[in-house]
């Protein structure tokens, strides 16, 4: 065939058996390899029909070639991760169970299936001792669809009891599976082929006219395999291998079924109708129809991911050579011919789950070990952030201290510029007050100062008698002022102990100030100072502010004992105003 490269369109072969060696009318040969793509079916030999398949095998073509042509291809497509499906198609006893499986106990009666393994086996041994860190895994199961029901061919089966049927199931992925179906991990060819044996053993079969051993059921091996790899370089693979036996094709007058088996050929027959059907359906391309009918039989369901699917599909028609079987030859050689226009969509089965599991399970464990990384990472740094912290607050400290500490020196400065400035005033004030001038200063911020004063002796104390008097200042320098004392004394008690001594007490009041001048009326206040006998006791009155006529209220006690008269005409008090504004 022109396309056979084309590996996801379905490579249909068919197989002529050879004649079987009873009745020799039957034995007319009708049918025929033309080459090896090619056959012809003829009535009469003036007009032959011939058509083209990828490969026609003649009666005399041995199992290994079979083989070679279809279950080598299959096995390579199947290690690359393709799904890969083969059904043998064709009337009853045309040689479907003997191509598939064969005599397994005779190296070249062996059909494909015992070959398959064979080598699947020889191959996966091969890979291994290859790559150390892959690891094959193969699993056999092995049902039927048997009057439109499924069953485990592979089961425990008690006599006379029917096996219990199973449903079919699609995973999260649509994949099509058999729910219950037992799966036999298998190690090695020997265990395959006793399931296989054991498998073949369990098929409904029964008698008919046709073929002693022919089955009536629809059986389908299926072999699981996983290429796992232990690096992330290289993506596991895994698919499925599914060899389908299929239940005679022909047409229920020539079985002369009745009863049950009638009942069982429409079924059987239903589901090839469903088959043929859907291969119809395919090579018209009318996808969305072939998806329903599918969906209608058993078979077609568990065979839809071989049409149009996710497989790489071989199919093997087989037919009889004999003219008695010619209409079922045609009608077989029809519907291989349709399935040649089938298109699957087929895809290599990395198996993403587990290796995106993998990938991810890498991947966790790499951030796992970033963010203790990370987490280490900001231990540390928390632990600079914390040396840092308390490194700032020392500086601060240091700076803040340093800063009051200038500000500090500063207004110390400020100070010290303002005491000498102070005591250069009042040096100043000083020198003035003791040359007894009013000073005066045009420096508005010192302002003026005046101190004007008035001695008193006993005898003018003891003259003046519970009445307010005023007193004209003297300043320092002599000149009186205009401003006055209002005085206040009070004579409580003179007594005369002899001619020259007496006592007295009294006191005196310091009402108050008049005429204070005006540029020196900020503040003032008044003092007395006892200054008899070189006694300096001195009283001061608070200060009063902004008054050129203050009142002081000064009141202080005196007490004079045995005093000698002569001191009666001495100064006795120093009553003095200072006055100032500043
Ligand atoms: P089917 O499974 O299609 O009903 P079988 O495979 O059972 O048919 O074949 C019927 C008989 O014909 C069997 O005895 C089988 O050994 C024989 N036979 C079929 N095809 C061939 C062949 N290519 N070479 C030799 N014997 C064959
Ligand atoms: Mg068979």
């Amino acid at each position: 065939m022109a396309d056979a490269k084309e590996g996801s369109r379905v490579q249909v072969s068919v197989r002529i058996r050879p004649l079987l060696k009873q009745g020799k009318q039957a034995d007319k040969v009708a049918t025929s390899e033309l080459d090896d793509s090619t056959i012809s079916v003829a009535e009469d030999k003036r007009s032959p029909k011939t058509y083209v398949f990828d490969n026609v095998f003649g009666s005399s073509t041995p199992q290994s070639d079979v083989y070679e042509k279809i279950g080598r291809p299959m096995l390579e497509e199947a290690y690359k991760g393709f799904n890969v499906c083969l059904f043998a198609y064709g009337q009853t006893g045309s040689g479907k169970t003997h191509s598939l499986i064969g005599d397994i106990y005779d190296e070249d009666k062996k059909g494909i299936t015992p070959r398959f393994i064979q080598d699947l086996f020889d191959e996966a041994q091969r890979r291994v001792d290859e790559d150390p860190e892959l690891t094959i895994k193969v699993s056999f199961t092995m049902i039927e669809v048997y009057m439109e029901k499924v069953h485990d061919l592979l089961a425990p089966r008690q006599k006379g009891v029917e096996s219990e049927s199973l449903e079919i199931h699609e995973d999260s992925n649509r994949r099509v599976y058999v729910k219950g179906a037992s799966v036999h991990h298998v190690l090695g060819y020997e265990r395959a082929m006793q399931l296989l044996k054991k498998g073949n053993a369990s098929r409904q079969t029964a008698e008919t006219k046709m073929n002693e051993t022919s089955s009536r059921s629809h059986a389908i091996m299926q072999i699981s395999m996983s290429q796992e790899f232990e690096s992330i370089d290289k993506k596991d693979l895994e698919c499925t291998i599914s060899l389908v036996d299929l239940a005679g094709s022909e047409r229920q007058s020539k079985t002369e079924s009745s009863g049950q088996s009638f009942e069982e050929a429409k079924k059987i027959n239903h589901s090839l109708l469903m088959l043929g059907r859907a291969l119809n359906s395919f090579s018209d391309r009318k996808n969305q129809d072939a998806f329903i009918s599918l969906r209608e039989s058993k078979l077609t369901r568990l065979l839809s991911e071989s049409f149009g699917g996710n497989s790489k599909t071989w199919m093997l028609a087989t037919v009889s050579p004999t003219l008695y079987n010619i209409t079922e030859t045609i009608s077989t050689l029809d519907y291989a011919s349709n399935a040649l226009a089938i298109t699957n969509k087929v895809k290599v089965n990395s198996a993403y789950r587990s290796m995106e599991l993998k990938e991810l399970k890498i991947l966790v464990g790499l951030l796992e070990k970033r963010l203790e990384a990370v987490g280490r990472a900001r231990d540390k740094k928390s632990v600079e952030l914390a040396d840092l912290e308390e490194e700032y607050n020392v500086l601060k400290l240091a700076a803040d201290s340093t800063e009051s500490q200038e500000q500090t020196r500063l207004h110390l400065l400020d100070l010290c510029n303002r005491i000498k400035e102070e005591n250069a005033l009042l040096e100043k004030r000083v020198a003035a007050a003791e040359e007894g001038v009013l000073w005066s200063l045009d420096n508005e911020k010192c302002g003026g100062f005046f101190k004007g004063r008035h001695q008193l002796t006993l005898a003018a104390i003891m003259e003046q008698k519970d009445s307010v008097f005023s007193l004209p200042l003297i300043t320092d320098t002599g000149l009186v002022t205009k401003t006055s004392l209002r005085l206040k004394l009070t004579i409580h008690d003179v007594r005369c102990e002899n001619v020259s001594l007496f006592s007295l007490s009294f006191s005196l009041h310091i009402v108050g100030a008049a005429n204070i001048p005006q540029q020196c009326s900020t503040r003032s206040f008044c003092s007395v100072t006892v200054v008899s006998d070189g006694e300096q006791r001195r009283f001061s009155s608070g200060t009063v502010e902004e008054n050129q006529c203050p009142e002081y209220n000064l009141v202080r006690e005196f007490q004079v004992d045995n005093a000698d008269s002569k001191i009666l005409s001495e100064p006795f008090l120093l009553c003095e105003v200072f006055a100032f504004s500043y």
